[in-house]
């Protein structure tokens, strides 16, 4: 495949945008290095770049894109808010309608507000937490992503739960001192942590199905234990739906058909992102009326935004949930993940290359190596050389994944078998070139 200008438009990226990508994800650093490729239109489960060249999309813009590109009832919505004004600064109804559609699919969240990214989202739940509880510390969890706030962004020191270090520069040692990180799946070592600090900490703060380290579903028993260790610690529960809403189902991770118990496993507040804005910027917390009451202007807790509740986000999110309101989304989604990870699996098992697939409905995280992926250590312990060699051979053939092994695969409403079937033939040339 050929991408004569694509080449071209990245080393003018280079000199006007630092390190020529607007997102560090979006660069091939994690795949060997190289030129990403440029896009210049997208619709449906197909990506056109800047020469012509096609490619079926399971990248999914790392997950909003669950109805597919240009979904035309998400698009017309768009235009329409555009049509009547882009942003207000005052309330609209287009907010209230949104508030309503989430609470109703996430009954935990008695309050909403919405913000402009899963970061602002992330970022708040946190700022309410401390203000709720008087209390500075948070938990969380190994390889959980939770945007790019200082907080979040402290890895764990050694041992099972050590105070952090901070994992990028910038972040002052004090504001690691107040993070602790624990592996997941793992509630011996959030009971040593909560033992240790739990009089001063004020959430413990988990992506309950995990989509930052592949896809990871909690042990059975992990959420209920994890929200009765905590409220037993006096501290909050905050689950991180920026991914996983609106992902495996109609609702959150919270309310999914596969953990039986909902009352056991209901967070004090829920961060959310990505789908809820159908592909327009978006964030939005919510929690039980007591907590979300910290908020300004009833509470102390301060949290402003120009943009929040724009009526194009608004409206884009209102429309993406409509389509997946439809009878029979989300059995297609997963009817297609299923047939392509089995592909996948057949395609490397002929060749002897161990790879595992971690599947939840309509996404998949696929591993190369030969053990289970339950935390974030097992997830790093595969074979990153071997993704990024699978990486390019795949986008070789015109098929687009997240350029890293820790990202997931996501199908959407657009894909069709013949897409399946056009990359189960590709990754069956590409396990052959890495046999
Ligand atoms: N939380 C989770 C679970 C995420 O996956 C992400 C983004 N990948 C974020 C928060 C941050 O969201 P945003 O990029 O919209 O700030």
């Amino acid at each position: 495949m050929n991408r004569p200008t694509s080449d071209a438009l990245y080393e003018q990226a280079l000199e006007h945008i630092v390190g020529g990508v607007n997102s560090p994800s979006r660069s091939f650093k994690a795949v060997g290095g190289g030129a990403p490729v440029t896009m210049k239109r997208a619709e449906g489960a197909y990506f056109w770049d800047v020469d012509d060249n096609r490619y079926i999309d399971y990248l999914a813009a790392y997950g909003p894109i669950i109805a597919g590109h240009a979904h035309p009832h998400i698009t017309e919505a768009i235009i329409r808010a555009a049509q009547n004004g882009t942003l207000y600064g005052t309330p609209t109804e287009l907010e209230i309608k949104l508030a309503r559609m989430l609470k109703e699919a996430i009954p935990s969240m008695d309050k909403v507000r919405f913000v402009n990214s899963g970061t602002e989202a992330v970022m708040t739940t946190i700022r309410v937490a401390r203000a709720y509880t008087k209390r500075s510390k948070i938990i969380k969890f190994a390889g959980c992503y939770h945007g790019h706030s200082d907080l979040v962004l402290v890895a764990a020191g050694s041992g099972p739960s050590t105070l952090g270090i901070p994992d990028s520069a910038g972040i002052p040692t004090s504001i690691a001192h107040e993070v602790i990180t624990v592996p997941f799946n793992n509630l011996d070592a959030l009971k040593e942590a909560l033992e240790r600090w739990g009089d001063d900490t004020a959430a413990v703060m988990v992506e309950p199905i995990v989509g930052n380290f592949g896809m990871v579903m909690p042990h059975e028993g992990f959420l209920e234990g994890l929200c009765k260790l905590t409220r037993e610690a006096g501290a909050l529960v905050i689950y991180d739906e920026v991914i996983s809403a609106f992902r495996f189902h109609y609702g959150s991770a919270q309310t999914f058909g596969a953990f039986k118990n909902h009352a056991a496993i209901e967070p004090d507040l829920t961060a959310l992102g990505k789908i809820i804005g159908g592909g327009l910027p978006i964030g939005a917390y919510g929690g039980r009326r007591h907590v979300m009451e910290q908020v300004a202007p009833l509470g102390p807790a301060y949290q402003a935004g120009t943009m929040a509740g724009n009526p194009a986000s608004i409206s884009a999110g209102i429309a993406c949930l409509e389509v997946l309101q439809e009878p029979g989304v989300y059995d297609r989604m997963d009817r297609l993940a299923s047939r392509l990870a089995s592909g996948l699996q057949q395609a490397a098992d002929v060749h002897g290359i161990p790879l595992v697939i971690n599947q939840i409905r309509g996404s998949f995280s696929a591993h190369f190596c030969d053990h289970p992926v339950t935390n974030y250590d097992e997830a790093q312990d595969t074979d990153g050389e071997r993704f990024g060699r699978f990486f390019r051979l795949m986008l070789e053939q015109g098929i687009n994944l997240a350029p890293s092994k820790y990202e997931a695969w996501f199908l959407t409403t657009a894909h069709t078998d013949a897409d399946i079937d056009a990359t189960i033939e590709a990754a069956r040339k590409a396990m052959a070139s890495l046999a």
